[in-house]
């Protein structure tokens, strides 16, 4: 079969629920990928910050050809050796106490929001607890994470939403402290908002979401599946701010290609909330998944990846910087270590730019409105940024 002939089998049997680009990528090596004739593609996607080591790592392939001939999966009714691994390097990597591992982001969401809920019908045995997330977030597509997603077009056509949520603006204290109540038992958001237009959370603003927490006994729910795993620099966003979480979420580049996800509680949580009967999966923290996510962590802490973050991430700032200098359309470069995002103006439109790139050789996504989203594996180097600069260069001259 050809390329074209691949697009239209897909097209005649996957459900149409993405506008994909017409490319049929194959393979990968390093931060490059190769499609099915044979064309290089500079990576700065990482399939949506998920492929944080690069393709075709040996150590990282080699580990999961051998827990493919050892066994897959086990269920949970039993203990396994990779979830023995991979459970105590992520409570360690993140300082939380307890995890349990997800197949998807979305479902370490739905997990954070029972265990929550959890908490607080033990403390007063009510059923009218509230949660107060923010606009432009985004947590995920099933009912739980989609009600929690500020995003008015992803839930108009499914609802009703599940109850009891509300929305604050994000980078905003006074606007959380307005949608407070005695029902409040949770407030969630991302360190830094990936979809929504790569937004950092300003210090004093996660600081002080922090304190209303601890002063009125609320669960603060931290998801860093996209700005998680070493993305911004830290091995998790919240780390930079110098406040705990008391559940955080991860998935992405947490098992770097194999599906996995995870939400994690702090001690005082773990201790209260979900109990033999209130949750389950039957694959979340396979042998495979586990074994990835162990060999993802051993991987980081071997390359050092979060110190090549932040030795490599001012460079990526500077040369972005000098970009938005030179294209008038740029109108501003936002972000944390190496999750940045390029404001657009009207006169481009992001869809366009990521086309154009893609044809140039280089992969770059969008986010929010009108925002090119650079988010590569988190190994590349100043010639990698060089030569992303010289592409982007081009793209946007033509445009
Ligand atoms: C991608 C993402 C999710 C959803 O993860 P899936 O694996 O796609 O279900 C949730 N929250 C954030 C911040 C994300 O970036």
């Amino acid at each position: 079969m050809n390329t074209q002939e691949y697009i239209d089998l897909t097209e005649e049997n996957v459900l149409h629920t993405y506008n994909r680009f017409p490319v049929v990528f194959a393979r990968g090596e390093g931060v490059r990928l190769y499609d099915t004739d044979g064309k290089e593609y500079l990576d700065f996607a990482a399939g949506i910050a998920v492929y944080a080591l690069g393709y075709g790592n040996k150590a990282y392939n080699e580990a999961l050809k051998d827990q493919v001939d050892r066994i897959l999966h086990t269920s949970n009714l039993y203990y396994n050796v990779p979830l023995a691994e991979a459970s105590a390097a992520l409570t360690r990597a993140s300082g939380m106490s307890k995890v349990f591992f997800t197949n998807s982001g979305t479902e370490a969401v739905e997990g954070a929001i029972k265990a929550a809920r959890k908490y607080a019908w033990l403390k007063d045995g009510k059923n009218d607890h509230e949660i107060i997330a923010m606009q432009h977030s985004f947590h995920g597509r099933s009912m739980g994470a989609l009600s929690v997603t500020g995003h008015e077009s992803y839930q108009t056509p499914f609802r009703p939403m599940i109850g009891g949520i509300r929305f604050a603006d994000f980078n905003d204290i006074d606007s959380v402290r307005a949608q407070l109540s005695d029902r409040t038992c949770a407030i969630i958001l991302e360190t830094v908002q990936g979809e929504g237009g790569i937004y950092p959370a300003e210090a004093a603003f996660l600081q002080e979401i922090r304190s209303i927490c601890d002063e009125r006994d609320i669960l603060l729910i931290l998801d860093e599946i996209q700005c998680g795993m070493g993305r911004t620099g830290a091995m998790f966003a919240f780390q930079d701010y110098g406040i705990t979480p008391d559940i955080m979420t991860a998935a992405k580049a947490l098992g770097c290609g194999v599906p996995v996800g995870a939400f994690l509680l702090n001690e005082k949580t773990a201790a209260r909330s979900l109990v033999p009967g209130d949750h389950g999966t039957t694959y979340g923290g396979n042998p495979l998944a586990a074994r990835a996510v162990a060999e993802v962590l051993r991987l980081y802490e071997e390359l050092d990846i979060t110190g090549h973050v932040r030795a490599i991430a001012p460079y990526l700032e500077k040369r972005l910087d000098e970009l938005t200098g030179r294209h008038a359309c740029i109108t501003e470069r936002r972000g944390k270590g190496l999750m940045q995002g390029l404001q657009l103006d009207a006169s481009c439109r992001v869809g366009d730019i990521c086309a154009k790139a893609l044809k140039n050789g280089l992969v770059v996504i969008s986010a929010g409105e009108n925002v090119l989203r650079l988010v590569p594996p988190l190994v590349i180097t100043e010639s990698d940024i060089d030569e992303m600069t010289e592409k982007l260069d081009r793209v946007f001259g033509e445009s």
